[in-house]
């Protein structure tokens, strides 16, 4: 095999710079710098992410059914386009990217003092769904990475309508009620992990499932924090 045929098999190009870069990698470490928007302000009470350096988010005034909330990074451009890709097609590059920024997240944040890791049940996210569980896949990856035991323990409890059909008043109510639990939490710290989230409604209701079944704490961790329309 030729030297530059070894090239053409080996290398692959940065999907934002088109520079060269290893096989397996789906960005350059300089497009991940720029293009990962890691989250800076959160709310005190709950540690939802903020745009702006502020005390408190506005769902701290509502009832808020989990402990403490950790978002990696904000759902923009590369990103979005990463998880377009692994929804539509076997983007394997492209879960690597998203496995990158986890162990990022979860190499500076200690989320290890869980008895339990639960991913969101799939259905809440059946729009783009197709090839991957992404916060499946999420949830063992920070199952494997402390030695946490990882459960499916969540289910969809009743028919609800696409999330992207209402707006953020109609998705509240649209969740209620919505999730169940079927294995006893009781003492349990429990994280919950889920892939992007908005209004944080869909996590929210799993927390309360959990803690209906005697959870002590629920946290949560999502990849990424969508801009509301
Ligand atoms: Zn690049
Ligand atoms: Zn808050």
């Amino acid at each position: 095999m030729s030297h530059s045929l070894l090239d053409e098999v080996f290398y692959s190009r940065c999907a934002v710079c088109s520079k060269t870069i290893k096989y397996n990698d789906f960005i350059c470490e300089e497009c991940f710098k720029a293009e990962v928007k890691f989250i800076e302000h959160v709310c005190s009470a709950c540690g939802y992410p903020l745009e702006i350096s502020a005390s408190f988010c506005k769902n701290c005034l509502l009832k808020r059914n989990y402990d403490r909330l950790f978002v990696a990074c904000w759902y923009e451009k590369t990103l979005r386009d990463a998880v377009k890709n692994i929804k539509f097609r076997f983007g394997l590059k492209e879960k690597f990217f998203i496995d990158a920024i986890v162990g990022q997240f979860i190499q500076e944040n200690e989320l290890n003092h869980y008895d339990l890791v639960v991913p969101v049940p799939v259905s809440f996210r059946r729009r783009f769904i197709r090839f991957v569980h992404l916060s499946e896949r999420i949830a063992k990856n920070i199952s494997l990475f402390y030695g946490i035991k990882y459960k499916k323990i969540l289910s969809k409890k009743r028919y609800t309508k696409f999330q992207w059909q209402y707006s953020r008043k109609e998705r509240l109510v649209n969740v209620k009620n919505s999730v169940d639990c079927n294995f006893s939490t009781l003492g349990l710290n429990i994280l919950l992990v889920d892939d992007i989230i908005t209004t944080g409604a869909t996590v929210n209701e799993c927390a309360r499932a959990l803690k209906l079944k005697g959870a002590k704490r629920v946290d949560c961790f999502a990849l990424a924090k969508g801009h509301f329309r």
